[in-house]
């Protein structure tokens, strides 16, 4: 049976940061793949202006091409609505027995304002990313009891930053793949006031 690791995100654009990331959480945590999820607007970000769904579907795609411990899927793009991790944690569950959900350090802190919390613990193991730099922890609820942290290597590139150059015309190169530099510009992302 396999075992899976989604990563979701708005990945406005996917980085390298993302891509080492997820490469070495899926080594240490022994899972098959890893799937990406791009978000259609994160319930905690609905106020800030993102790339279209397609140009970061894009991207995703572009910089997983030949990795075959890599997919990314549309579903909650494809829902065209504010998407909540445990319906689509409940969608992957129809598909695989165990599922590992991947989230950022300060995201576990806010777990509890999460909808349905205690199932998306029952649907997943919950797989928090910490960094050398992460600060120490914040407070114990049952929920950050019950996560796993794994340290990671730090890879300190932010996709905000990664925006903020492209806006300013400084180069991206390292940042992003070769492939993600060129349709960044082709498509002309990321060139409006953010
Ligand atoms: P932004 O700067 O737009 O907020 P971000 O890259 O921090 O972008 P997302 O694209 O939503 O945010 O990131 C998806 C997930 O990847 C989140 O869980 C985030 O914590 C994690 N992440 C982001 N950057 C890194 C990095 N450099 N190394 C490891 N994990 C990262």
């Amino acid at each position: 049976m396999s075992k899976i690791g989604i990563f979701g995100g708005t990945f406005d654009p996917i980085h390298h940061g993302h891509l080492i990331t997820a490469q070495s959480v899926r080594e240490i945590r022994g899972l098959d793949k890893i799937i990406f999820i791009p978000t259609y607007i994160s319930p905690h970000k609905t106020n800030v202006k993102t790339s279209s769904p397609e140009d970061r579907l894009n991207m995703i795609r572009l910089s997983i091409q030949g990795v075959d411990f890599f997919e990314v899927s549309d579903f909650e793009i494809n829902k065209h609505d504010v998407s909540y991790t445990v319906d689509t944690l409940r969608e992957f569950k129809k598909f695989y027995d165990e599922i590992e959900l991947i989230i950022g350090y300060d995201n576990i802190f806010k777990f509890y304002t999460w909808k349905e919390p205690d199932e998306i613990m029952n649907l997943a193991k919950v797989i928090v990313l910490k960094r050398k730099s992460s600060q120490p922890v914040e407070f114990i609820d049952k929920y950050v009891e019950q996560a796993t942290f794994v340290q990671t290597r730090g890879i300190e590139i932010s996709a905000t930053d990664i925006r903020h150059r492209v806006h300013q015309g400084l180069p991206i190169h390292y940042l992003v793949t070769k492939e993600v530099e060129k349709y960044i510009f082709e498509h002309k992302l990321y060139t409006e006031e953010i």
